[in-house]
């Protein structure tokens, strides 16, 4: 991983703390997977079915279950197993944890797989380096797995360690315990492994009704643990599955599906967030069991949890997220203001952006709240040294250069102007625009009695048009209701940006304008944070979101504006960074631009 660099480009010494690295670390100079070996058939098999070459190199995953799009907490998720595989020469595999049949889609599918390309990940999935773009090989779905899945339950009940159980799901709580009390054997604990596994072929053969019965491992009733308690293996559900079909009407559960999932693509380290470290007893338990059966290699991955991230003012939870969009308070999972990969990428994120950010949000074991400003700022230190200047004028207000024609020769004529494309880059070149009678300046930038500390424009005064001429402000219209409508200026000869003249006349003040005769006219989209409160997720999620997360303005921007690309951010001089939005404006094939982050942190105001 690049170590974090500060404001000014160079980088700083002290690393954000991620213990995982120990952990590898430790791992690869004791050998610790280089010497696995696999038991007997099944799992043999299996693991030759997915062709996997060379156990001993770093192997990790990031396993999304496709039931909505990504977000940022998952950007870290895939930051981290990434880096660290390319960090250590291993592989990181992505794999869909599909086993749950009624929420997940193909558009959550294809959502994710775009979402880890675009986070610049695509060939760090392939074990040949020599053949990247390899994607499809190395990648995996649970459900492919369904058939050893099942063959391993079968073993299980086999030796002892599962059973069928039918008692009803009010039973099954009641006797299940809780912390302070163990729970109770079920009456269905003591049937033979015939029994057990006649049943569960009735069970698989579609003879029982969907929550009739479920297979629980057979561990310990008054464990302290409570997900030792005889955990649930497979449940009945009469689901389409997206990609095995009406196969199963059995479905495994998920922390049954997920060591197994890890032990066939033989990954070495399995991260996940701090809430299953409770399961990690029964990870370790069900694929002991499985090793010693022959089913899985020894050693079997291990289990390593960390802080999940949590982020101020934003929400990570893809159920809520999902409830934003079903409810059209935001417009759709990739609206800007949304925390998804697809929104913040539409918002003006860039993967380095984020890369960085993650970083700097650290990896440890304790969790707590990153500042949204944190975000922003990653966004700022990315760009700022490599993103297009250009003039914008969000709420345009038209200023009439009164003595134009006769310092000019008419009132059309058209001054050239430029500036740099990058203050610190003269070789990405210069953008051109011109200055005439009217150019369109920012409404706050007039007064008509000068405030304290407000050196812009107020009648008597002097300011600089950037890379333009010095004017003297005159005067202003106003309507009857007191909206101004024009302010008026008189140009101080030679006095243009670049000339000899420029510097005679010292100004205090400098304001960014576009001129009327070649502006082009763009829709503006300036949001906010999505959640007013700090810590969503505590209350009601409606009552959380910030009302004012969206303000969209018609604007007029520097020509060169109007061939900018999406994805590239552009900072408009004093208003922040934008991005081209892929979608047309409201008029339909409009110029738009979304504001990813203002030039500093205001949220405070
Ligand atoms: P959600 O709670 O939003 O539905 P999830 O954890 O259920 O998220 P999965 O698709 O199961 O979503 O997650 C895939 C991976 O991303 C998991 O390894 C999970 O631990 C990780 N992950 C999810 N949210 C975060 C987060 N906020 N910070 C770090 N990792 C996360
Ligand atoms: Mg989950």
């Amino acid at each position: 991983m690049t170590s974090p660099t500060d404001k000014s480009g160079t980088k700083t010494t002290a690393a954000p703390s991620n213990f995982l690295r120990h952990v590898i670390e430790n791992d690869l100079a004791q050998g610790a997977y280089a010497g696995r070996t696999w038991g007997g058939s099944p799992g043999d098999a299996a693991h030759h079915a997915q062709g996997m070459p060379d156990p001993a190199k770093v192997r990790m995953r990031f396993p999304p279950e496709p039931n909505g799009y990504l977000h940022i907490g998952h950007a870290k998720s895939i930051w981290l197993n990434f880096e660290l595989a390319k960090e250590y020469g291993g592989v990181c595999h992505l794999r869909f944890d599909d086993t749950n049949p009624e929420k997940e889609e193909q558009e959550y599918v294809d959502s994710i797989r775009d979402a880890v390309k675009w986070l610049g990940y695509e060939t760090y999935l392939a074990d040949r380096p020599s053949a990247p773009g390899t994607i499809q090989e190395h990648e995996y779905f649970a459900s492919n797995y369904f058939d050893f899945m099942y063959e391993a339950a079968e073993y299980l009940i086999g030796a002892g360690l599962a059973y069928v159980d039918e008692q009803t799901p009010e039973e099954m709580r009641a006797n299940r315990g809780d912390f302070n009390t163990p729970g109770t054997d079920s009456r269905f604990r003591s049937r033979t492994p015939d029994e057990n596994l006649a049943r569960f072929r009735e069970m698989r053969d579609g003879k029982l009704a969907d929550g009739a019965a479920i297979l629980r491992a057979k561990i310990d009733m008054a464990s302290p643990n409570i997900n030792m308690r005889d955990p649930a293996l497979y449940r009945i559900r009469r689901a389409t599955h997206h990609n095995t079909g009406d196969k199963w009407c059995i479905y495994p559960m998920y922390t049954y599906a997920h060591p197994i999932e890890d032990a066939l693509e033989q990954i070495t380290h399995s991260i996940c967030t701090l809430e299953f470290e409770d399961q990690r007893p029964f990870y370790d338990w069900l694929l002991d069991r499985l090793a010693e059966g022959g089913l899985v290699a020894s050693p079997h991955p291990r289990q390593y949890e960390f802080a999940r991230l949590n982020v101020t003012h934003v929400m990570t939870s893809k159920r809520k997220l999902r409830q934003l969009v079903e409810e059209k308070h935001v417009d759709g999972w990739d609206d800007p203001r949304m925390p998804t990969i697809a929104g913040l990428r539409r918002r003006g994120y860039t993967p380095a952006a984020l890369q960085l950010f993650c970083e700097r949000s650290g990896t440890t074991k304790s969790g707590g709240w990153i500042e949204y400003a944190s975000l922003e700022a990653a966004l700022r230190d990315t760009l700022d040294p490599i993103a297009p200047r250009a003039m914008a004028v969000l709420d345009p207000v038209k200023l009439v250069i009164t003595n134009w024609g006769e310092l000019m020769g008419s009132d059309d004529t058209l001054d050239d102007c430029s500036a740099p494309v990058h203050p610190h880059h003269p070789e990405m070149g210069k953008r051109e625009f011109k200055l005439g009678r009217e150019v369109w300046i920012e409404r706050t930038d007039y007064e008509d009695v000068q405030p304290k500390g407000f050196f812009r424009l107020f009648p008597g005064n002097k300011v600089r048009l950037k890379y333009g001429h010095v004017i003297e402000c005159t005067g202003a219209t106003r309507d009857a209701d007191g909206k101004l409508l024009e302010v008026q200026a008189t140009l101080v000869p030679d006095t243009k940006s670049g000339t000899p003249g420029a510097d005679a006349i010292k100004v205090k003040g400098n304001i960014t304008w576009v001129a009327a005769a070649d502006a082009v006219q763009a829709e503006v989209r300036l949001y906010e944070r999505l959640f007013a409160e700090a810590n969503p997720g505590s209350g009601e999620l409606l009552d959380e979101l910030n009302k004012h997360s969206l303000e969209v303005c018609t604007a007029f921007v520097e020509p060169s504006l109007a061939k900018a690309e999406p994805g590239v951010g552009i900072q408009f001089e004093r208003h922040g960074y934008f991005v081209r939005d892929t979608k047309g404006g409201a008029a339909g094939g409009q110029v738009v631009f979304n504001r990813a982050a203002g030039m500093r942190d205001s949220w405070a105001k």
